[in-house]
């Protein structure tokens, strides 16, 4: 059915830049005889599958929706792949994103710009554009993404799907390909709360191979959802509603915040002062780290080898210069700058330190507040080519998902209404390792 559904739409939508068709009809085979020998147990048993294609799977392309990795086939599996091999889900294919996981649009891709569903002249958000396209479309039951400054609450939100970034540490990274290490996370794109929750509890917990995964039991999240939010206390960060944000995206948050009052949870306009530093911050730590993790991209380990060099460091530069998009080579020569002897006081130890402030902010409030609200973006999808030529503008729509990857919280997108044909997305923030209160509230909710 899967396939069948993309045959009939991706075309259009263009979210997948490989297929496994071959060995996913193998992998049904096998799974219809387990069903027959009764020893279908696992909640996600035979469920189809997207995987951003940031994630590696062994034996199967994994491009990073770069040139440069246009040939290169992984020999391992990321953690979150086995963890879902273990639970006998079909891997349907790999998904679009923009290069690198940098842009939020998908326009920053080295093959194709996804669509959104809804209206294909509009982005479907990024880097994880392919993940909430492909779910919001019926081509999978769920996908994969990576968060590491808003890519998988942003898409989700334009999408009008469900995306969780979960608390730094939560899931492995192990496999995933480092943008900026300290940011990035790997989540779950669903069409519900409820099936969002069923991923997550599958794909945490601690890895030995990944250093920054937490030791932190996962808990049953799906109890989570039993629960109401009767004298849940909630804050609204008066930012969160100011100055850039749609009317119709701030109407649609205060009805939604009307929804669970009604339920019995109260909310007050709180103050997360130093979140208009955090874009800054943001792309001077994401760059910075990003410079460092390209690195290895040199035309010998990974990947498309340049033809036209004839000594080793005409190799690298022609790879790279041949290999990386605009995108990504604004973000290394940025964070290579900002590293550099002499301007790293002046801009990564500064950015640390805002870094630091926007995380007292969100522990202070999450001390007397369960959660915070807001909307995911500041407006819906917006049209493919509008802001592709102006990389500031596109920078500030991350605005207000950028301070809980600094802080390393855990935050959720769902769908919270529609303007103009588009959907509008509600994010639910909380303390780390409250994944199970995000749900609950966005369960409520939904
Ligand atoms: N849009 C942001 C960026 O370009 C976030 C990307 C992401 O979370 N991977 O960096």
């Amino acid at each position: 059915a899967s396939y069948e559904r993309i045959k009939e739409v991706d075309e259009k939508v263009q979210a997948f830049l490989t297929l496994n068709e071959e060995e996913a009809r193998q992998h049904a085979e096998k799974l219809d005889q387990a069903i027959q020998n009764d020893e279908a147990n696992n909640v996600l048993f035979g469920l189809p599958a997207g995987i951003k294609d940031n994630i590696v799977t062994n034996g199967l392309r994994t491009t990073c929706a770069s040139q440069l990795l246009a040939n290169f086939e992984p020999v391992h599996n990321a953690t979150v792949m086995d963890k879902l091999h273990a639970q006998e889900t079909v891997t349907v294919g790999k998904l679009n994103m923009d290069e690198f996981a940098m842009g939020s649009s998908n326009e920053n891709s080295g093959f194709q710009t996804t669509r959104n569903p809804w209206n294909v002249e509009y982005v479907p958000g990024g880097s994880s554009g392919g993940s909430a396209a492909a779910v919001a479309a019926g081509e999978v039951a769920f996908a994969l993404g990576s968060d590491t400054g808003g890519s998988i609450r942003q898409p989700a939100s334009y999408c009008g799907v469900v995306g969780l970034k979960p608390t730094y540490g939560r899931v492995s990274r192990f496999g995933l390909v480092a943008f900026a290490s300290s940011l990035d996370q790997i989540g779950p794109l669903t069409r519900t709360v409820e099936d969002n929750a069923y991923v997550l509890r599958e794909i945490a917990g601690h890895c030995r191979k990944d250093s920054t995964s937490a030791d932190v039991e996962v808990p049953d999240y799906l109890s989570s959802l039993k629960q109401d939010v009767k004298g849940l206390r909630i804050a609204v960060p008066k930012e969160y509603l100011g100055e850039g944000v749609h009317e119709d995206v701030k109407k649609h948050v205060l009805d939604a915040l009307k929804v669970l009052e009604d339920q019995g949870a109260t909310w007050e306009e709180v103050s997360l002062p130093h979140s208009q530093y955090a874009v800054a911050a943001y792309y001077l730590l994401a760059s910075s780290e990003a410079s460092a993790n390209l690195a290895r991209f040199d035309g010998v380990r990974y990947g498309v080898r340049s033809e036209n060099a004839n000594n080793l460091i005409d190799m690298y530069k022609e790879t790279r210069s041949q290999g990386f998009g605009d995108e990504v080579k604004r973000r290394i020569m940025l964070g290579t700058f900002a590293l550099s002897s002499g301007y790293y006081d002046a801009y990564y130890k500064k950015a640390q330190k805002v870094r630091t402030l926007i995380k007292q902010d969100f522990d202070q409030i999450l001390n007397d507040y369960d959660v915070v609200i807001g909307p995911t973006a500041p407006t819906t999808a917006f049209k493919v080519g509008e802001k592709i030529n102006d990389p500031l503008t596109m920078y500030a729509n991350d605005i207000l998902t950028i301070p809980v990857n600094l802080a390393g919280v855990p935050a959720i997108s769902v769908p919270c209404g529609f303007s103009e044909g588009l959907p509008v997305g509600l994010q639910i923030i909380s303390k780390p390792f409250a994944e199970g209160t995000v749900y609950r509230v966005a369960h409520a909710y939904e």
